[in-house]
Parts: structure tokens; C-alpha cells; sequence
């Protein structure tokens, strides 16, 4: 079993304030894989004190170029620990290795290296023409940065705030959750490898009081967070209280609508990964499949040989395509709606509870309910787990008002012959990301976010490294020009 005595506060691998530990519970075998130090609010604070000591330090100072080069050394260091990453990342939370090495590694990387492409290019300063005279209009860092990650993707979630918080000059403190502290570890490793400043960045994995005492901190100027609405509500709360920055990413129920036009053949396969990705975990899945009424049966009966043909087990084994969930909760939880799924009239028409021959590990079968009205539980919650409802509609207005008939607005697709076609329906649906005949909705290098309860603010992109930046607007002499 692996055990680990140090966190990563300020650049350095330091003892913990108290003898508290997390327990790293593998779910596939159920047995504890690891025990690394379970941070508490003193060494929040020692995090804090070096962040602040870091923001007046060389790194914020640095140009944007340099801040870039940090930037691609890290996605490097990373890319040349792949393997080690993605199977650290399937060991603690069951994302299966068909998928880890692309959505848990490579996609993070390609996160970081759009981070560093915009560094470069971003207008950190630039003089605009004002009612006066000119007006020098700079962006400056946030301050100190939290960001609060969940365990689903949790280096990607890294990746999509350090990236921007160091293209930014932020400092920033991580919270990865209790369940994936592993990857974290090896994370603060590459940190150190690339010699990043000292004080740029913490790691401390915890839970969710040390989460709450991070974000109030007075110390701490912005928060990111990234997890459930329920979390997110509080958080910014908090956040609004005390008039720190803050973006929130949190849940989804997005709606794929397949047009009356669509090629089944080629839609389904792209399709079923983006409902099923990381066994069902994703907060960007698409979950609630709309299919038109003349073509109804014919998407059922291909979504169901899809779904059937979806292996289960080991998820370090590279032919499974469907791991366990993350914990019993989670496992529970899920069979939970699907129970509710059945009692509010939705037919069950392929998996529905715990495979067969899987003793140990928290399975649920790659499940899939026809007949759902968008009225129950199951097309209005989010399940984070491996279960897709199938809806019919009569015309491709009513599929958009189902679409938006939900709390949620994080992700979607439509799929169609005709792009125009599809664009017409994206342009209707409220969501902060969409995608047309795609297999991914969110791009590295484009605003990510969510429209409604799906979140506040976007990551990625010009609006993302924004969101960790501060404007000052400098007005200057009528008769001033810059220096040649
Ligand atoms: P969660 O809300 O339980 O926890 C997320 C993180 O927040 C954890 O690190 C947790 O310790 C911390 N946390 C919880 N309450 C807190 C509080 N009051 N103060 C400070 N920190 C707190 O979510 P989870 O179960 O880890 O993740 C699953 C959820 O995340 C799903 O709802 C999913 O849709 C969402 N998610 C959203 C995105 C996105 O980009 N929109 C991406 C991935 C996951």
C-alpha cells in the first residue's frame, strides 16, 4: 500500500499541521490503495501565507512569454508521465484506461498547451482611445487563487484552472477531493521538476470544511470551483458575501437531439461515448437522448445493441469500456434512480442494477430507459452515473424546448445531415457548450461554461484567463505617446 507523509505547500514537500489521513479506497477492489496526510486549516494557512509572499514575488513579474514557457514545461513534464498518470487516475476513482490516458492526461495537456498559446497573444496591456485622451487598459493578476477540484477528471479540472491562474501570474492553492489525491502528488513532483517559483502553488487534498475554510480565507481573492450545484450554491454564497471572485462550474443534464435527417450509423458510435464517458461521469454527458417520434424505435433499437455491447469490469483492463463509480454512495445513489426511473413509468429496456459475476467494485450496468417523460426524475437530475434516457419529440421546436425544459444548461449536441440545420437548432438551446455531429462539446481553447444552474462564469479561452485577471484602466496625458 502506498502511504505518503508530506503535502506540497509553497514549493515544498513539508510535514502536516495534525496527523489527520485520507484513505484511498480502489473501486474495483474495495480495498485501500493508499493513505496520504488529509490537510487542515494550518496548513491552509501556511499555503496562503506563501501564495501571498509569492504574489509579490518574481513570477507575477515575469512576461507573458515566460509565463507561457512554465506553462509548456508543465504539460510536457506531464505528457512524459502519461502512463503513470492514467493509471494512478484509474486506480483511485475506476475511470477506465480505454479512456484515462485521452480524457485524464492528453486532454489536460492540450488544456495547458492552449493556456500557453493565449498567454502569449493575450492583450496584457494595451493603450485605447478614451474621452480625454488615451487610457492604458491593464490586466493584472487576481490575486491568490483556490481552486476546488472534484474527482472525476480531476487533472483536467487542474489543468483548466492552474493553467489560466498561471498564464494569469495568480498564485493558486489546490483542493483536490479525498477520493483522487494521487494524482496530485505526482502532479506537485512536476512542479517541481520545472522549478516553477516557489509559493505559486499548494496542493492540499481534503474534504469539504477545509474546501469552506480555503474559500473564506482572507487571504484568498478568487475562487474556481468545479463540482456539484448543491456545492457550488454555497460556494458562491460565500464568495458573494465576501466579494471574492468566483467561478463556478457545476452539474449537468444535457439533452442530444437527433434530427429526423441523421445518419444512425455514424451518429451512434460518437454518440455513445459521450453519454457513457468515465462511466457515466461526466458533468458534460449527454444524458437525455432526444429522438424524433417517426424514427423513435429504430434510435431505441440502436442505442440498446450500443449500450449491450458495452463491456464492464476492471477498468485497468484497456478493453473495458465501463468501470465502477467512484464509491458505494455513488453506486447506491445511482440505483436509487434508477428504481425511481421505474417507479414513475420510464421502461427499462437494457441493464437496470449491478452486473453479474462483479463481486466486489461499485458497478452499475450501462442502463438505458425508453419512454421517459422529461417530466421525471430521471430526465430532470443529474444521475452521474452510466444511465441514458431516450425522449421522443414531433418537431425539431418541441426537441429545443425540451432541451431547455431543465435547471441545468452545461452541454448538448444535435445531430444531423444538415450542419445549418444544426447550427439553427444550437443557436435555440440554452447551454454554455454544444456540439454538431461531435464527440467532444467542449474545446481546449474555447470559453467553457454553463448557462442557468450549470454554473457562473466560463474557463478557457480569452473569458477564462479573464476570470483570473483584475482590469485597471490607467488614463494618460491628452499628449501622451508610448515610447518607441
Ligand atoms: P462535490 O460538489 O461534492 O465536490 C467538489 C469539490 O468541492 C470537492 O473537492 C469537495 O471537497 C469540494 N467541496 C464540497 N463542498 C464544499 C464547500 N462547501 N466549500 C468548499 N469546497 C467544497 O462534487 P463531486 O461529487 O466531487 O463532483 C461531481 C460533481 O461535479 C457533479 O455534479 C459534476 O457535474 C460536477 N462537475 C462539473 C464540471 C464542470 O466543469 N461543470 C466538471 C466536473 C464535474
Amino acid at each position: 500500500m502506498e502511504t505518503k507523509d508530506t503535502l506540497y505547500i509553497g514549493g515544498e514537500w513539508v510535514a502536516p499541521s495534525t496527523s489527520n489521513t485520507i484513505e484511498v479506497v480502489s473501486p474495483y477492489t474495495e480495498q485501500v490503495i493508499a493513505r496520504v496526510p488529509e490537510a487542515a486549516e494550518g496548513d491552509v494557512d501556511r499555503a496562503v501565507e506563501a501564495a501571498r509572499a509569492a504574489l509579490s514575488g518574481p513570477y507575477p513579474e515575469l512576461t507573458p512569454d515566460e509565463r507561457a514557457d512554465y506553462i509548456v514545461k508543465l504539460s510536457q513534464a506531464i505528457q512524459a508521465r502519461s502512463g503513470e498518470i492514467a493509471e494512478t487516475i484509474t486506480a483511485e476513482m475506476g475511470s477506465p484506461a480505454s479512456w484515462a490516458i485521452m480524457g485524464q492526461v492528453f486532454a489536460p495537456t492540450m488544456v495547458l498547451d492552449g493556456w500557453a498559446d493565449l498567454a502569449r497573444t493575450f492583450p496584457f496591456e494595451e493603450i485605447r482611445p478614451g474621452a480625454m485622451g488615451p487610457v492604458l487598459v491593464r490586466k493584472e493578476p487576481v490575486g491568490v487563487s483556490a481552486g476546488i477540484i472534484p474527482w472525476n477528471v480531476p487533472l483536467f479540472i487542474v489543468a483548466l484552472k492552474l493553467g489560466a491562474a498561471l498564464a494569469a501570474g495568480s498564485p493558486m492553492i489546490l483542493k483536490p477531493s479525498p477520493e483522487t489525491p494521487l494524482d496530485s502528488y505526482i502532479l506537485g513532483e512536476i512542479l517541481d521538476e520545472i522549478e516553477l517559483p516557489k509559493g505559486m502553488v499548494s496542493i492540499l487534498p481534503a474534504g469539504r470544511e477545509v474546501g469552506e475554510y480555503l474559500v473564506r480565507h482572507p487571504g484568498v481573492d478568487k475562487v474556481g470551483f468545479t463540482g456539484s450545484t448543491a456545492a457550488g450554491r454555497k460556494v458562491g454564497a460565500i464568495c458573494g458575501e465576501l466579494l471574492k471572485r468566483c467561478t463556478l462550474e457545476l452539474g449537468g443534464k444535457s439533452a442530444a437531439i437527433i434530427l429526423e435527417d441523421a445518419d444512425l450509423a455514424a451518429s451512434i458510435p460518437m454518440l455513445m461515448p459521450n453519454s457513457f464517458m468515465n462511466n457515466g461521469q461526466a458533468c458534460v454527458a449527454q444524458t437525455r437522448i432526444l429522438a424524433p417520434r417517426s424514427r423513435y424505435d429504430e434510435v431505441v433499437e440502436a442505442l440498446a445493441e450500443a449500450v449491450q455491447a458495452q463491456t464492464v469490469g476492471d477498468p485497468a483492463d484497456p478493453s473495458v469500456a465501463i468501470g465502477p463509480l467512484v464509491a458505494e454512495r455513488q453506486r447506491e445513489r445511482v440505483l436509487g434512480y434508477i428504481e425511481k426511473g421505474k417507479a414513475e413509468g420510464a421502461k427499462l429496456v437494457v441493464g437496470g442494477g449491478r452486473p453479474a459475476g462483479l463481486e466486489a467494485g461499485w458497478f452499475v450496468e450501462p442502463t438505458l430507459f425508453v419512454g421517459v417523460d422529461n417530466k421525471m426524475t430521471i430526465a430532470q437530475e443529474e444521475i452521474f452515473g452510466p444511465v441514458v434516457s431516450v425522449l421522443s419529440y414531433d418537431d425539431p421546436a418541441q426537441a429545443v424546448a425540451i432541451a431547455n425544459d431543465s435547471d441545468y444548461g452545461l452541454s448538448g449536441s444535435v445531430w444531423t445531415q444538415d450542419v445549418e440545420a444544426g447550427i439553427d437548432v444550437a443557436r435555440k438551446v440554452r447551454t454554455g457548450t454544444y456540439g454538431i455531429n461531435q464527440f467532444g462539446t467542449l474545446d481546449t481553447r474555447n470559453p467553457f461554461g454553463g448557462f442557468k444552474s450549470s454554473g457562473v462564469g466560463r474557463e478557457l479561452g480569452p473569458e477564462g484567463l479573464s476570470a483570473y485577471l483584475e482590469t485597471k484602466s490607467i488614463v494618460l496625458p491628452g499628449d501622451y505617446t508610448p515610447p518607441a
